[in-house]
């Protein structure tokens, strides 16, 4: 469970976050909804402490997360991003990508070596058994969709067996069809193995169809909190201040994404190779 409590952030004359209070369930799909500028990459980047809270905490299980040493090695093990534009090294091969995801949980030395053992590769293409890409495995990252890109980095964060994953605008530079199979992956695999997961959208449709709960930011506060079906025009004029924007409103429906199901093959890896 996450607990946020006061959490402000100023950049200067900027009052990014105001005293924002926020208890999010474990296991819960909470999509932070809002129109760009109102706050909510700095109230995702809080929380695992990318930015550093100006007053206010955040914890995690009971425990208080701190930016110390220690605390910040915690929060990295715990707490798996996923960005907009994927974070994916391209001239590595997708299961390299994946892999990745496991440095956190290895021993110092073989994680310095990026050596990576058997079992951290299994677990690698578990993951990318869950995102319908283990056929892919071998493929250089480069040579992927958009859309396939962001399922990589949706399972090197799966890879890391996170209590939470923050996702920032996951689907911002994909089409509605690609977006919503994404968005689907996201919320089947989390769902499955009990990930938090905070998803930062700013496409009110994809809220509604994605949020078990959704959480309304404008100005750095919280206008609104409750479920889909509370989404109503009063609350989306809080929320849009300014009006819903381009972009921000229906897209198309999609297809659910199918999965395929191939046995993994577990092998020690090391990154230099590509
Ligand atoms: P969103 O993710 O909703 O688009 P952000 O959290 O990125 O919003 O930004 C909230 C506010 O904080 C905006 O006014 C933005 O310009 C400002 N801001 C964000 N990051 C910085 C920064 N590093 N330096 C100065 N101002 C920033």
């Amino acid at each position: 469970m996450i607990r946020i409590e006061g959490l402000s952030k100023r950049y200067g004359d900027v009052e990014a976050l105001h005293r924002i209070d926020l208890e999010v369930p474990r296991g819960e799909f909470l999509v932070v909804l809002g129109a760009s500028g109102a706050g909510k990459s700095t109230l995702l980047r809080s929380i695992n402490r990318l930015t550093e809270p100006t007053t206010g905490s955040v914890w995690l299980d009971g425990q208080p997360t701190t930016g110390d040493r220690a605390g910040l090695r915690a929060l990295r093990r715990d707490v798996a991003m996923i960005f907009q534009h994927y974070n994916v090294v391209p001239r590595l091969s997708v299961l390299k990508n994946v892999v990745t995801g496991r440095l956190g949980r290895m021993p110092a030395l073989a994680s310095w070596l990026q050596m990576f053992p058997a079992q951290d590769v299994a677990i690698a293409r578990e993951c990318l058994r869950r995102v319908g890409l283990d056929h892919k495995a071998e493929v250089r990252t480069d040579k992927l969709s958009g859309g396939q890109k962001q399922r990589v980095g949706i399972a090197r964060a799966l890879a890391q067996q996170p209590k939470v994953i923050l996702a920032d605008e996951p689907v911002a530079s994909l089409d509605p069809k690609t977006s919503r199979t994404v968005l689907n992956y996201l919320r089947e695999a989390c769902r499955a193995s009990g990930i938090t997961v905070i998803c930062n959208l700013h496409q009110v449709d994809y809220a509604r169809e994605f949020g078990e709960r959704i959480v309304g930011v404008a100005g750095g506060r919280i206008v609104f909190e409750g479920p889909p079906s509370a989404l109503d025009e009063a609350a989306l004029a809080r929320i849009y201040p300014g009006g819903i924007g381009e972009g921000e409103a229906e897209s198309p429906v999609a297809e659910a994404p199918s999965s395929v199901a191939v046995a993994a093959a577990p092998a020690q890896l090391t990154l230099e190779q590509s």
